[in-house]
């Protein structure tokens, strides 16, 4: 039997505006979306039993038909029957490491990771932006985690525009293991308390849109200027966010004590990272966290930002 391992990174969002309300429910927005080494793995084995058997070592998803990993596969199955009743059914395993529910697009990466690996399975030779259309089917972040790196990513985030990848910076990703938000509750919470903002022409929103392309963060982007992106990142969220969950503003403030570039909430939260100008710095930044706040539930991670999303290991 064929199988595949794949690393499936997480995200952060360096940027994320809210520029307006769509007909289908969701957002306009703005988006910088950028993937860390911080990563799940999933394996991927054909079976002959014509049916997606999903198994995980974490006990805080499901792994039933709601798991978005499944979603993905159950897709390639309804495109792709014929490929399907040839070389049969899948096995998934996944191996979470990324935080659940925690704004990193967890669910969202193992779902891109799936599409490659059965595209590689079933010999399909689907393209990037084949993989892609097919990922905007399953949620908005998905189609950046394919290729990942550094994006602009606008609309409900699933148009792209790659910039140029940022090496040699490290975060350190601090959540609390029991604190989750709900992206839709932060979504609709901003609605109304903000929506009075929101720009409504059709016309002015595609403009805010595409000023994204030459705002001050993406010039800093394509300097490499790690401390002018920091000083530069932005998340609407948190209007809504850090007041509510008095635990993300203690970490955001905890942060900034410290000698970091910056701090920012990532997506709907409730993690938070502090951008680092070296792994030194981000270790000992981890270290004050964990003295500062010696409790066990408070998960630290030290990842770097890195150029690149799904990619396999055999
Ligand atoms: P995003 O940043 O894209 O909003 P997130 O990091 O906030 O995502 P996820 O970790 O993707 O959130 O989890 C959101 C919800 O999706 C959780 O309630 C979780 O149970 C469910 N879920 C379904 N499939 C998965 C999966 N493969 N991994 C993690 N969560 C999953």
């Amino acid at each position: 039997m064929r199988s595949y391992h794949l690393i499936a990174p997480a995200k952060i969002n360096l940027y994320l505006e809210i520029i307006g309300d769509r007909h289908d429910g969701y957002h306009e927005l703005a988006m910088i979306l950028q993937s860390i080494e911080l990563a799940d793995q999933i394996d991927l084995e054909a079976n002959d039993v014509q049916s997606i058997r999903l198994r995980s070592d974490s006990k805080e998803i499901p792994v039933d038909k709601s798991n978005l990993a499944y979603r993905a596969a159950d897709l390639m199955i309804q495109e792709f029957p014929d490929s399907f009743a040839t070389y049969g059914g899948v096995d998934i395993t996944l191996h979470k490491r990324i935080p659940v529910a925690a704004g990193l697009a967890g669910g969202s990466t193992d779902a891109a990771a799936v599409l490659v690996g059965i595209d590689l399975l079933w010999k399909l030779g689907l393209t990037k932006s084949e993989l892609e259309e097919l990922a905007a089917q399953l949620g908005s972040d998905v189609p950046f985690c394919i290729g990942g790196g550094t994006a602009i990513a606008t609309r409900r985030g699933e148009i792209l525009s790659p910039l140029s990848g940022l090496r040699g910076i490290y975060i350190v990703l601090a959540k609390y293991r029991s604190l989750s938000v709900s992206t839709a509750w932060a979504y609709n919470t901003y609605r109304s308390e903000f929506g009075h903002t929101y720009i409504k022409d059709t016309e002015s929103l595609a403009a805010r849109g595409n000023a994204v392309h030459s705002g001050d963060i993406v010039q800093a982007i394509t300097r490499q200027d790690a401390k002018e992106i920091a000083q530069k990142m932005h998340n609407d969220l948190e209007k809504v966010v850090l007041p509510e969950y008095p635990q993300v503003l203690q970490l955001k403030e905890s942060f900034a004590k410290y000698d970091i570039l910056g701090t920012m909430m990532s997506g709907s939260g409730p993690s938070v990272f502090a951008l680092c100008e070296s792994q030194e710095k981000a270790e000992q930044v981890k270290f004050s966290m964990r003295e500062e706040i010696p409790d066990m539930d408070l998960e630290l991670f030290v990842t770097r930002l890195i150029t690149h999303g799904i990619q396999v290991v055999n």
